[in-house]
């Protein structure tokens, strides 16, 4: 049934404004679907934004679907519009939930029927196939993938290729093709020599249906009153980020599924099924290649060959007419007309894979009698698309031993927006299909120097050339110590190194070991750290200092680290720290003196240790030390003139009083010991 409200403009759109009962167009319905006419093609680029276009026919009559808040926004432009009837609402699909009748490929699957159907490739054939669970959508269905590839349950270097469909929820062609692609491609492995290579290969995944919460919007045994939009009513197909809008702060949880697997994987080549149309769509969709503002893919000439072999191979194997549609079944989707966050961008601008999107079938859901017709057109195709993975240049990135590197890949004089790719950091394999001609390659990694290749021909779309990297790391010089000492000092240990040029040099991890022990190379104590000087060319000189030490033999070491976390350890020095094993007070050197002499003494324990000088009526007129100090040996030198109070004492006959006290001997292990000394000046 057809609202039609065409006649009401005519009074005024002010009046027909008026009188849209926006509750009664959604009576029943989550989304609408209808069609207008613009004047000007400039109109899209608002329009694109409110709205979900469909289909732009010659230029003029727009198709599109809205849900309630977008359609009020779409009010508000005041265009002449017709409601159309969904285009799941048409016909009755003939369902089944059995198995046996769903292989015969002329049915449409429940829900139960398709999930169980997917687990029955990996049951029956584990070698070849795995289930791939990516994640629950809005109301816990299942996104499905099988990977098809020998030795499935590993990562091998071989180029991963998609295949998804039906994220538009009531466009199902694709659905069922796929599930019949997969059944296929299994069981044409180890007889079909062309498939068995394929899955020889590469990994082939494929995503039968990307939306099911919308295919299923009226239960799990039916896909009639299916959706376009996922259950929160957004369009999966303007969900994804966009070269010019980013993020969707939108993002629904389906989305976020595709692009945790995508990230997590190297897809190099990807195609997504949709219906209401039949042509292959290539790059860009945010932009168009005409006109002004017009943005064209680097390799916009290899995707009109493989959109080009796609059409072509279906319309040899169909009856006049099919995949025809605007440039005889091919388009740059902006050209056609322009949305934001589809995913064909992402993968193209974010994920440097490529991904065209395949418009199979005219009628979103074709009565389940023509889907056999549709496989026939288009099984060719499938095969041809998927091949496409083998051709250009690939080949596998190490690093010297062999490990996988994730290189950027840019092909020199070619390559812009984002059209460079990578290899894969899992296997170090990467897929560069291009047009034929001569290239040349620039490999780059951080922590590697980058490498650029020789010129590599591409003598046609069906060459395949294998190019290996080897990526030579930057390993920084390690610095090299010129000088590395150890003085004792007062039973402290000097550390002195010095150093010529420095490459990276965060600094010094200074580290030591007590001798004689057992385990002494495992018990390095790290004990300091100097800061380097990064990167010099001026020799530099290093001082560190150990008040921490008691009796005992030491070895000391450097560990010199780079800013990347590398480092390199020294030469290791000993050194011996020997304390007295008597106390005693030396007699002042020299004696009688002017201005300044010499006071020694031992300590064979640590004390608190305090010398001061007295006159001979017992005054105090100096402290030379008072503090707790280990055991070691000491000198301090007196200045009779210049003292630390600052007087200048007269000559005559002084006392020198050394008391060294033991504050953890319960004994009180004291020593005190007084000595005269003469000033004569
Ligand atoms: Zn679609």
């Amino acid at each position: 049934m057809k609202y039609i409200f065409t006649l009401l403009l005519i009074l005024s759109s002010n009046i027909l404004f008026a009188q849209i009962d926006i509750r009664q167009i959604f009576e029943n319905k989550t989304e609408v679907y209808f069609r207008f006419e613009i004047s000007d093609q400039s109109e899209l680029d608002v329009l694109t934004n409110i709205i979900s276009i469909d289909n732009v026919e010659k230029g003029k009559t727009v198709y599109a679907y809205a849900n309630i808040s977008e359609f009020e926004e779409f009010l508000k432009l005041k265009y002449d519009f017709e409601i159309l009837p969904n285009p799941s609402s048409i016909i009755e699909p003939e369902m089944s939930n059995n198995i046996e009748d769903i292989t015969a490929w002329d049915v449409y699957p429940t829900y139960d029927a398709y999930v169980n159907l997917m687990n029955q490739f990996q049951t029956n054939y584990p070698q070849i196939c795995k289930l791939i669970d990516a994640g629950n959508t809005v109301q816990g269905r299942k996104i499905l993938f099988v990977k098809i590839s020998d030795n499935v349950n590993q990562r091998e270097a071989e180029p991963q290729f998609m295949y998804t469909s039906s994220m538009h929820g009531d466009e199902l062609t694709g659905y069922v093709l796929m599930l019949r692609l997969i059944d296929s491609l299994l069981s044409s492995y180890g007889n079909d020599p062309r498939i068995t290579n394929m899955i020889n290969n590469a990994e082939i995944w494929i995503n039968p249906l990307a939306n099911p919460d919308g295919a299923y919007r009226s239960g799990n045994n039916t896909v009639s009153g299916a959706t376009r939009y996922n259950f929160n009513n957004y369009d999966l197909n303007r969900n994804f980020p966009d070269p010019v809008n980013g993020v969707n702060p939108n993002q629904q949880v389906e989305t976020t599924r595709f692009r945790t697997l995508q990230e997590a994987n190297n897809f190099a080549l990807i195609a997504n099924f949709h219906g209401g149309a039949e042509v292959v769509n290539y790059p860009w969709d945010t932009w168009s290649n005409t006109g002004t503002n017009s943005r064209i893919h680097a390799d916009q000439t290899w995707y009109q060959f493989i959109s080009r072999l796609y059409a072509d191979t279906c319309q040899f194997y169909s009856p006049s007419g099919y995949m025809t549609y605007l440039n005889n079944g091919i388009t740059n989707g902006g050209a056609w007309y322009v949305i934001h966050g589809g995913r064909q961008d992402y993968t193209n601008w974010y994920r440097h894979g490529r991904e065209v999107t395949i418009e199979i079938s005219n009628t979103k859901l074709p009565p389940a009698g023509q889907l056999p017709s549709f496989w026939e057109y288009n099984k060719r195709s499938f095969l041809n698309y998927i091949e496409h993975i083998f051709y250009g240049i690939n080949g596998v990135v190490t690093d010297t031993v062999g490990n996988p590197v994730r290189a950027k890949i840019t092909i020199i004089s070619h390559d812009y927006d984002s059209s460079e790719v990578y290899s894969d950091a899992a296997t170090g394999f990467y897929s560069r299909m291009i047009q034929p001609g001569n290239y040349t390659l620039k490999f780059q990694a951080p922590g590697f120097f980058d490498f650029i290749s020789n010129p590599v021909q591409i003598s046609s779309y069906y060459s395949s050339i294998n190019f290996n990297v080897e990526m030579i790391p930057v390993v920084p010089i390690p610095v090299e110590l010129v000088s590395f000492a150890a003085n004792v000092i007062d039973n402290d240990v000097h550390l002195e190194w010095t150093t010529a040029t420095e490459t990276n040099n965060k600094g010094f991890e200074i580290q030591r070991s007590v001798i004689p022990s057992e385990a002494r190379k495992l018990s390095w104590e790290i004990i300091g750290f100097v800061n380097g000087k990064g990167t010099t060319t001026e020799p530099q000189r290093y001082y560190f200092v150990d008040k921490s030490l008691i009796n005992g033999s030491y070895s000391y070491r450097l560990k010199q680290i780079d800013f990347d976390g590398s480092f390199n350890l020294s030469d290791e020095i000993e050194v011996s720290i020997e304390s007295p094993k008597t106390f005693s007070l030396e007699q002042n050197y020299p004696n009688p003196y002017n201005p300044s002499t010499k006071i020694s003494w031992q300590s064979p324990v640590s004390s608190w240790q305090t010398l001061k000088v007295y006159d001979i009526l017992g005054n105090d007129v100096a402290t030379l030390v008072d503090e707790y100090r280990k055991a070691g040996s000491y000198e301090v030198e007196f200045n009779a003139v210049e003292t630390r109070r600052g007087v200048s004492l007269p000559s005559g006959i002084y006392f020198y009083q050394l008391r060294l006290v033991d504050p953890s001997s319960s004994s009180g292990q004291n020593f005190v010991e007084t000595k005269k000394m003469i000033l004569a000046k």
